[in-house]
């Protein structure tokens, strides 16, 4: 007890997690449900929950895929399939209302190392508090990563030469200013993405004009932001947990017949991707240069334009499309490759993420510093090297929450099985039969090849030439194969 008589807050935990964003709050919440007899902690570094929806402030901000996937298999969500942040940040706010796991969470909390003690079977974390500068160390015996895959503080910036000499704002989407003003001013959006998509059509009706400025064209998927089964279901006074679970389904089930689709007919899929754009914007508009990829469908995510709202804004004559390299900033704004000059009030980066590895924390195992990149990965969840830990990566093509959840269940499930076999630590290793498998980069560029993946290849691990050893992008293989895994297989060695 401290000397006041308050009760000093408990500094061990059966399990800690690192993130309050969408999966750690999945992973307090089945660690709840599913081991109801552990000790567990969330810490984050940001003033509340969220990760991803808190710290993202650009107008319109909004999910690109839709919440009956990217929200959890266990609390159905009722509204518009792509929600704003502010309805996210609703509905996790519910889940721990819901399930009392507010206790459970330390804000403000920054992690900075992780240390693996064998002979105590612990992990010792070492964390610096940003309200108090404070330092303190928890102890751990089961580390689950939650910490996403980017940095909040700070987006992708590309080195353009001169930016120094804008005399206009340059801001990025991932750190918006709060009292930013785009009243009547001329704003040149940098980018190509979901990010870049949904902020243009949020600001054309305040800004002077608003301009999509990219290097090169992305595929988008358009319709109503509504799916019609649930409505459907709704008029018929289903139950909502039952509309949940039916259209998941539904919207899977599709999705999986579109990928395959990409895979055996890619032209006929652009065609049609394209076509669609085409009739949004009018036979006169320059599809060909600011709407055709080069690239095969689903190489990168697609992401979904509800209502279409981007391309009206864009047929309306708010909003343009210019499709060139930039040569350099200079005082009046950016002058492209091709010698025309966009001026600009405001220059917008929407250019991606700065990959963060394990939440930028320092690893050290048994006083060696942990190189990540030497490590294997067992099904993108556990890496050979790294006792007691376990990593949530989710889909890229897919709502990253599916994977969180299936990650969830592993882990838990893992735990029992430790317990049951009095069991007190737990790693992946390389079987005999795997010594002379092929290591292969993390991901397979052919397959996925985002920037901010392909910038930090080398810092992520290994992968191997078969299924356990991979980090598979396949819902509908994993739904299976995760709670089949024998956690008696060889590549799991217990202590
Ligand atoms: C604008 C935007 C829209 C997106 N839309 C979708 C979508 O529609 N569908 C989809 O599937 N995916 C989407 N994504 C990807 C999205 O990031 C993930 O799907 C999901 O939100 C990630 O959740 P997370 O909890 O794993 O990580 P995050 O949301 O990144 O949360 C991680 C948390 O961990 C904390 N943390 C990290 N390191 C430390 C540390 N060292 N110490 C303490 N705390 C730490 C961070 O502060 C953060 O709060 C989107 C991403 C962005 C940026």
């Amino acid at each position: 007890m401290a000397k006041n008589g308050n009760s000093t807050p408990p500094q061990h935990f059966d399990v800690l997690i690192v993130g309050a964003g969408i999966s750690g709050i999945g992973a307090a919440y089945h660690l709840s449900k599913q081991c109801p007899g552990k000790s567990f902690v969330v810490l984050d570094m940001q003033e509340s929950f969220g990760g991803t929806w808190w710290t993202h402030r650009y107008p319109g901000i909004r999910s690109d895929s839709d919440l009956h996937t990217f929200g959890y298999g266990f609390k159905p969500w009722r509204g518009p399939p792509i929600a704003t942040a502010a309805e996210i940040l609703a509905y996790l706010g519910e889940v721990i209302e819901e399930n009392d796991l507010a206790r459970h969470i330390r804000y403000r909390h920054k992690i900075l190392s992780a240390r693996w003690l064998s002979l105590d079977y612990h992990w010792a974390i070492e964390a610096v508090r940003s309200d108090t500068g404070e330092r303190l160390t928890l102890t751990a015996n089961f580390l689950w990563m939650c910490q996403g895959y980017y940095r909040h503080s700070q987006g992708y910036l590309p080195a353009w030469p001169g930016t120094e000499a804008f005399e206009g704002t340059l801001v990025h989407s991932e750190t918006w200013p709060e009292a930013l003003d785009l009243a009547g001013k001329k704003v040149v959006v940098i980018g190509s993405g979901a990010t870049a998509a949904t902020i243009v059509p949020a600001i054309a009706d305040d800004c002077g004009h608003v301009t999509m400025l990219q290097r090169s064209p992305t595929f988008f998927i358009t319709g109503r932001n509504a799916i019609d089964l649930a409505e459907t279901l709704r008029q018929l006074q289903v139950d909502e947990a039952w509309i949940h679970e039916i259209v998941r389904r539904k919207i899977l089930f599709d999705q999986a017949t579109f990928t395959r689709r990409c895979v055996e007919e890619p032209d006929v899929v652009s065609k049609e991707l394209i076509g669609v754009i085409r009739n949004l914007l009018g036979q006169d508009y320059d599809v060909e240069t600011h709407f055709t990829p080069s690239y095969r469908p689903w190489r990168q995510r697609i992401a979904f334009v509800p209502d279409a709202d981007l391309f009206k804004c864009i047929a309306s004559g708010k909003a343009s499309v210019v499709t060139e390299e930039i040569e350099h900033f200079n005082a009046t704004g950016i002058l492209l490759k091709s010698g025309r000059q966009l001026d600009a009030d405001v220059i917008v980066a929407a250019t991606g993420f700065n990959i963060s590895v394990l939440g930028d924390i320092e690893f050290v195992i048994d006083g060696e510093r942990l190189q990540f990149a030497d490590s294997v990965t067992y099904r993108g969840m556990m890496f050979t090297g790294i006792p007691n830990l376990a990593w949530v990566f989710g889909y890229f093509r897919a709502s990253w929450t599916l994977r969180a959840d299936l990650v969830a269940n592993f882990v838990c499930r893992l735990l029992k099985h430790m317990d049951a076999t009095s069991a007190k630590a737990v790693r992946v290793a390389l079987r005999p039969e795997d010594e002379d498998m092929a290591l292969l980069p993390w991901i397979d560029p052919q397959n996925f090849n985002p920037g901010y993946i392909t910038r930090s290849m080398h810092l992520l691990p290994k992968r191997g030439d078969k299924p356990e050893w991979q980090h598979n992008q396949d819902y509908w293989c994993e739904k299976d194969q995760f709670p089949a895994i024998d956690l008696r297989d060889r590549a799991f060695v217990y202590r």
